[in-house]
C-alpha cells in the first residue's frame, strides 16, 4: 500500500514527486512509455527560470529525478495499464503487477498526434518527427514540409525557417485554426509557402529508409501529387494519455482531464498535474507548477483522513 502513486515521470510528476517525497509521502513514480516526458526529446530549454543560459531539456530532467530520489521517491518502470478508482484505496495495474495508494496523482502528459500513415511511423526519426526544436538543427540547407494548421504548425514552420532554405506549411483546408497574428508572420516570412488544401497519403521513401517526398491529395477534387523534401514535421495537435482513465475521471471533450480549485480530479483523492490537464499553457514551468499543486493537495487530503480517523 503506498500513500502516493504518481503516474507519469516528465516535469509535472517529478515535481509532483519532489514535493510528495518531501513530505515524507515516499512516493512510488511510474514512468510511463515516455519516461521523462516530452522535456527528454527536447534540446535547449531556454526558459525555465534559474538557468540563465538555458539546460538540456534531458539534464533538466535528469537533474529533477536524482532530486525526488534523493528525498525517497521510488520508480517503476512501465505503462499504466488498468485503474480502479472506484473505491479507496485506488487500484493501479502495471501488466500484471497492481499496486494500491490511498491518493494518487495522475501526470500522464500529452503525446503528439500522428497522421496515422503506415510510412509516417516506419519512417520516424528518419526525417518524420513531431518536434521541430528537437530536430530543426538536422535540416540546415534542406527542404522541409510542416503538417497543420494550427499554431504548433506555424510556430515550427517559424523556428525551420533558421535551418531550412524552404519550408511548406501543408493543411488540409484553406481556413486555418492558428491565430492571426501567426499567420500574418509566417505568410510575411519569404522562406515559407502554403499548400492548401491538401491531405498527405503517404510518405517517401521506406525502401530508402528516408524521406525524400510525400504524396499529396488535394481535398475537393482527390488530384494527387509527390512533392520532393527531406523532412515532414508532423504538428497536427496532441492527445493526452487519458485512455486508461475514459469513464472513471471527468474530461473534456478533446479528452483532457478536468482539473478543479487547482489539481483536484472528479474523484476525491486523486488530483491531476501537467499536460494531461492542460492544452493551454504546455509549459515545463506550468508543469512543474502544477505537478506542485497536486502533490501538496495529496498531502492535505491524506492529512484530513488521518484527523478524520
Ligand atoms: P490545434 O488543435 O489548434 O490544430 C491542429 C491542426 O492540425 C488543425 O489545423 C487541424 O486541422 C490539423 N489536423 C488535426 N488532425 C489532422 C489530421 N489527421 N490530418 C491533417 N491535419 C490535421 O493544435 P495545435 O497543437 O496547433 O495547438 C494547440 C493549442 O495550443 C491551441 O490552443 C493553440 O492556440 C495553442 N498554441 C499556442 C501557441 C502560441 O500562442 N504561441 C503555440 C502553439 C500552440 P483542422 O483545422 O482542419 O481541424
Amino acid at each position: 500500500m503506498q500513500k502516493v502513486i504518481i503516474i507519469g515521470s516528465g516535469c509535472a510528476g517529478l515535481t509532483a514527486a519532489i514535493y510528495a517525497a518531501r513530505a515524507n509521502l515516499a512516493p512510488l513514480v511510474i514512468d510511463g512509455h515516455e519516461p521523462g516526458g516530452q522535456l527528454t526529446i527536447t534540446t535547449m530549454v531556454e526558459n525555465y527560470p534559474g538557468f540563465p543560459d538555458g539546460i538540456m531539456g534531458p539534464d533538466l530532467i535528469e537533474n529533477m529525478r536524482k532530486q525526488a530520489q534523493r528525498f525517497g521517491a521510488t520508480f517503476r518502470a512501465g505503462s499504466v495499464t488498468a485503474v480502479d478508482l472506484s473505491r479507496r484505496p485506488f487500484r493501479v495495474e502495471v501488466a500484471a503487477e497492481k499496486f494500491e495508494c490511498e491518493t494518487l496523482i495522475v501526470a500522464a502528459g500529452a503525446s503528439a498526434r500522428l497522421l496515422g500513415l503506415e510510412n509516417e511511423r516506419k519512417l520516424m526519426g528518419h526525417g518524420v518527427t513531431t518536434c521541430a526544436t528537437c530536430d530543426g538543427y538536422f535540416y540546415r540547407g534542406k527542404e522541409v514540409v510542416v503538417v497543420g494548421g494550427g499554431d504548433t504548425a506555424l510556430e515550427e514552420a517559424l523556428f525551420l525557417t533558421k535551418f531550412a532554405t524552404q519550408v511548406t506549411i501543408i493543411h488540409r483546408r484553406n481556413e486555418f485554426r492558428a491565430s492571426k497574428i501567426m499567420l500574418e508572420r509566417a505568410r510575411q516570412n519569404a522562406k515559407i509557402r502554403f499548400l492548401t488544401p491538401y491531405v498527405v497519403t503517404d510518405v517517401l521513401d521506406v525502401a530508402k529508409g528516408a524521406v525524400e517526398g510525400i504524396r499529396l491529395r488535394q481535398a475537393g477534387n482527390g488530384k494527387t501529387m509527390d512533392l520532393a523534401t527531406h523532412g515532414m514535421f508532423v504538428a497536427i495537435g496532441h492527445e493526452p494519455n487519458t485512455k486508461v482513465f475514459r469513464g472513471k475521471l471527468e474530461m473534456d471533450a478533446a479528452g483532457y482531464l478536468v482539473a478543479k480549485d487547482g489539481a483536484k480530479s472528479s474523484v476525491e483523492g486523486v488530483f491531476v498535474a501537467g499536460d494531461v490537464q492542460d492544452h493551454l499553457y504546455r509549459q515545463a514551468v506550468t508543469a512543474a507548477g502544477s505537478g506542485c499543486m497536486a502533490a501538496l493537495e495529496a498531502e492535505r487530503f491524506l492529512e484530513a483522513q488521518e484527523q478524520a480517523h
